[in-house]
């Protein structure tokens, strides 16, 4: 569909990069010179640009406005020894994309106008990849529906775009989280297994209450009983059990992390068993108190291993081992991280040169 692939380049004028200061990056709050734009329309992908980063109109009656018909993605480069750019699983990333597509009922992206957009996209902001130890580029692949029109009906165009972001190093301070037992993020028949927007507008309040009390995030809990743990909202939650690693299943109501497959995938090859099962609060809050749930921890792009320090259930806070104690936890970030920036083997062939 598109073999020919041809992206047109408009570049900026000027560079903004004189203006950041890479010691002290922001998440999520700079934005590299250009970006990529693609038109979904009369059932063809098309028009495939790069531009200078910036606003750019769109109709008052975009639907993805009124209903929420957006899916994203989320990926990191990260500067390699020689200079180039070393991106994680993209592919993965791609095949999700069109995972979250199928639901919110859009359009496939094809492979190569994945890849080649951002293969095209992070050659021209290489210079963006930050050098500052720990420091990556954020990758954020997107596409939402573009029609003129506020019915409520499958849309007939839309518009894929990249934006890349660079980001300071994430310090992977232990985390509070609480297990949420009222609100729900996702629920069976629903988009909890898709990158849709609206999953995450729905989450802000729940988990702002937990802030209000001093966590950081949620432990989300099945919508029907809340008696098995699902996930953390942009991290999948994993648990060391008796020297074993477990975590929940996945369903369509979790997202299927790239992260979290990578850790099991490195259990596996180093002998540990892995048990991807349903895990309830009553195990977890029992074994932590009679020690055999020795470490949990966050699974996701941006922080890698999130180790959970302590986890908020009916008014108590139960603690885990401190995080200098984990030995699975620390030695699978060192492992993923190593891989990640070029520094160790890649056993997997996991990540991309670019
Ligand atoms: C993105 C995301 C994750 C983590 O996925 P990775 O591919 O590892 O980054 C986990 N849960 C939810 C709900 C997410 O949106």
């Amino acid at each position: 569909m598109v073999e020919t692939m041809k992206i047109a380049v408009k570049r900026v004028n000027t560079s903004r990069i004189t203006e950041v200061d890479f010691t002290n990056i922001p998440f999520g709050k700079i934005y590299t010179d250009h970006m990529f734009m693609a038109d979904y329309r009369n059932g063809e992908w098309n028009n495939f640009r790069i531009i200078p980063y910036g606003y750019m109109p769109i109709s008052p009656a975009t639907p993805a406005l009124h209903y929420g018909q957006s899916i994203f993605e989320g990926m990191k480069a990260y500067r390699g020894p020689d200079g180039e750019a070393l991106v994680f699983r993209p592919q993965d990333n791609w095949k999700r994309m069109n995972i979250s597509a199928e639901r919110i009922c859009m359009p496939e992206i094809p492979e190569e106008l994945f890849m080649e957009s951002l293969a095209t996209l992070i050659d021209l902001d290489r210079a963006w990849i930050p050098d500052t130890k720990g420091a990556s580029l954020y990758i954020r692949p997107f596409m939402f529906s573009a029609d003129e029109y506020i019915g409520i009906k499958p849309s007939e165009s839309f518009t894929f775009m990249i934006i890349l972001s660079p980001v300071g190093a994430y310090y992977s301070t232990p985390v509070k989280v609480r297990i949420e037992t009222h609100y729900t993020r996702a629920a069976q028949g629903g988009t909890g297994y898709a990158k849709a927007g609206g999953n995450y507008g729905g989450a802000i309040y729940p988990a702002k209450l937990a802030q209000n009390k001093g966590y950081h995030q949620l432990l989300w809990t099945d919508a029907k009983t809340h008696e098995y743990i699902e996930e953390s909202g942009t991290m999948n939650v994993m648990f060391v059990i008796d020297n074993v690693l477990v975590t929940p299943a996945l369903s369509d109501s979790i997202l299927a992390g790239i992260t979290r497959d990578s850790v099991l995938q490195m259990a596996r090859k180093w002998g540990m068993k892995t048990e991807e099962r349903k895990v309830s609060v009553k195990e977890i809050i029992e074994g932590i108190e009679s020690g055999k749930v020795t470490e949990v921890f966050g699974a996701g792009t941006a922080a890698t291993i999130a180790p959970i320090e302590l986890i908020g259930y009916n008014g108590k806070d139960y603690y885990l081992t401190p995080v200098e104690k984990r030995e699975f936890s620390n030695k699978v970030l060192a492992e993923l991280e190593g891989i990640k920036r070029g520094l160790k083997p890649d056993p997997f062939g996991w990540v991309v040169k670019m």
